[in-house]
């Protein structure tokens, strides 16, 4: 059997279902990854994203070198580059991992058409998440709306019947003939620079996986929450690029439950059980890109303010949380999930405009830029979401400063003009304005626009 893996979200060696197929009993195997420009510079793309590829790229190809084969790189439509791969090395057989997002679904029915076309079968499989969405159902055979349930059949799921991580597998020679082609430089494309971006691939994957497991994920139900700390596993990234595999880390983060059954493994793994609930959202609503999960709330009024929206983008609007959270993401292409959900929020409800503008923002920004948690997130934050903040509740920014940065690491590490406030005001900088030079007074007066929030959610609801 001549055989084919178009990696694609994937690029890993261990536990890589779609690979370990294409290598099972094949005589030769040609691995591709296709450079497709709607994904690289299209509206949505971010150089932090870019970037993290083009290094994970270079390392995958020197990873499958160490095994006796190599990373083809196409470029082009996916449909064309694989019809022409197919009919040049008589390929009879071609695998990939399913992905669940509109555009990835018809991108991936083109490609099957054309495969099937130029004369070989096409077979897909489950790599991105533990479990897919068919997977999991009410006792009604329907998908869950809200996260609590959908937990609960997750881990009976689970101690069902455990998908565990498979080992690499042995790999085939490449087919012979086959031009490589090269990983193109981010430089030499154009890609923008971004400072501190982590390094890239399987290896720096399980390195911080084992390391996060060996330390912070003890104390990661408290740790977690305080932007401040190192506390979280800052694994998302390698996870988007399928660089490691949830599986794996799930299945080590059980270990370590079992070990040690204190709280911090256990939360862990709810909050991959998240990402696991937001792929299962976008693969049963797709529509949820474009409107509001709950589609009442398609009704609610925004505003259009391009000024209000460049401070928050731009990381100026005198509230300190805010600030450090957006200045966060623009300068490294990351942000903490408590500042996620504090922009968010504070877009949203404080300067009343429409999550689409806020959500766009991010996936052009984030490293781990995730259509389906990306939308997850902030549609749980605007209240328009499946299991959302509860459209009363409403963060007050300078108090959730106060509560999960207390000593003002975070704030003060990325707005530079908050230095010489004392920690007392160091969220609340406009009772001490000479001592933060430079640094705006708030944008707006969050008690006004929490009542104005109320109001409009309020008018929807009636
Ligand atoms: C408005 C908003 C937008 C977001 N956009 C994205 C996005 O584009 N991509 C993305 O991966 N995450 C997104 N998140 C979720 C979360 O902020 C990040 O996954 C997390 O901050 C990544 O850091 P970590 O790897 O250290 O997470 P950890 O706390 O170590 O969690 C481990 C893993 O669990 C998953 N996870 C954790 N929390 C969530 C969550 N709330 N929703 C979905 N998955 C989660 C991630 O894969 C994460 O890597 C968003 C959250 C909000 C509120």
């Amino acid at each position: 059997m001549r055989t084919l893996v178009w990696l694609r979200g994937e690029l890993r060696l261990r536990d890589n279902r779609a690979l370990a197929a294409a290598a099972h009993g094949a005589e030769g195997l040609a691995c591709v990854y296709i450079l497709d420009d709607r994904l690289l510079r299209g509206t949505r793309s971010s150089p932090a994203r870019t970037r993290f590829l083009l290094d994970g790229l270079g390392r995958l190809a020197r990873d499958l070198e160490q095994r006796g084969q190599r990373l083809l790189i196409r470029d082009g439509r996916p449909e064309e580059a694989l019809a022409r791969l197919v009919q040049d090395a008589r390929i009879e057989r071609v695998h990939w991992s399913r992905d669940v997002g509109p555009f990835a679904r018809s991108r991936d029915d083109a490609a099957r058409i054309a495969c099937e076309k130029a004369g070989a079968q096409v077979d897909t499989h489950s790599d991105h998440v533990i479990f897919e969405s068919h997977e999991i159902r009410t006792r009604q055979g329907r998908p869950y709306a809200v996260y609590t349930p959908y937990r609960n059949a997750w881990h009976e799921h689970w101690a069902l019947d455990p998908p565990l991580p498979e080992r690499a597998s042995r790999l085939p020679p490449p087919l012979p003939g086959l031009d490589p082609g090269v990983v193109p430089d981010a430089d030499a494309l154009g890609v923008p620079p971004v400072a501190g971006l982590p390094t890239a691939g399987e290896a720096a994957a399980r390195r911080r996986l084992h390391g996060f497991l060996d330390g912070a994920v003890a104390d990661y139900h408290v740790g977690r929450d305080l932007p401040g700390i190192d506390g979280t596993s800052r694994l998302s990234p390698y996870l988007r690029l399928g660089m490691v595999s949830a599986r794996e880390c799930v299945a080590e983060a059980f270990e370590r439950v079992a070990a040690d059954p204190r709280a911090g493994a256990r939360k862990w793994i709810d909050e991959l059980i998240w990402r696991e609930f937001y792929s299962a959202i976008l693969a049963e609503h797709p529509r949820v890109l474009r409107r509001a999960y709950k589609q009442d709330y398609d009704a609610l009024v925004w505003d259009d303010d391009d000024e209000r929206f460049a401070a928050w983008c731009e990381g100026r609007t005198g509230y300190p949380i805010i600030d450090a959270g957006m200045r966060q993401l623009v300068a490294t292409g990351w942000m903490h999930n408590r500042a996620r959900m504090l922009t968010a929020s504070f877009l949203t409800k404080d300067l009343l405009l429409d999550w689409r503008r806020g959500e766009r923002f991010f996936q052009q920004h984030l490293l781990d830029g995730d259509p389906a948690s990306n939308n997850g997130g902030w549609q749980w934050a605007a209240s328009t979401g499946t299991d959302a903040q509860p459209w009363f509740r409403i963060f007050n920014p300078t108090r959730q400063g106060e509560r999960f940065d207390p000593d003002g690491a975070y704030v003060r590490r990325w707005i530079p003009e908050l230095e010489a406030v004392p920690v007392e005001a160091v969220h609340r900088p406009w009772e001490l304005p000479a001592l933060a030079p430079g640094y705006p007074a708030p944008l707006v007066d969050h008690a006004v626009q929490r009542q104005e929030a109320l109001r409009r959610f309020d008018a929807v609801r009636s």
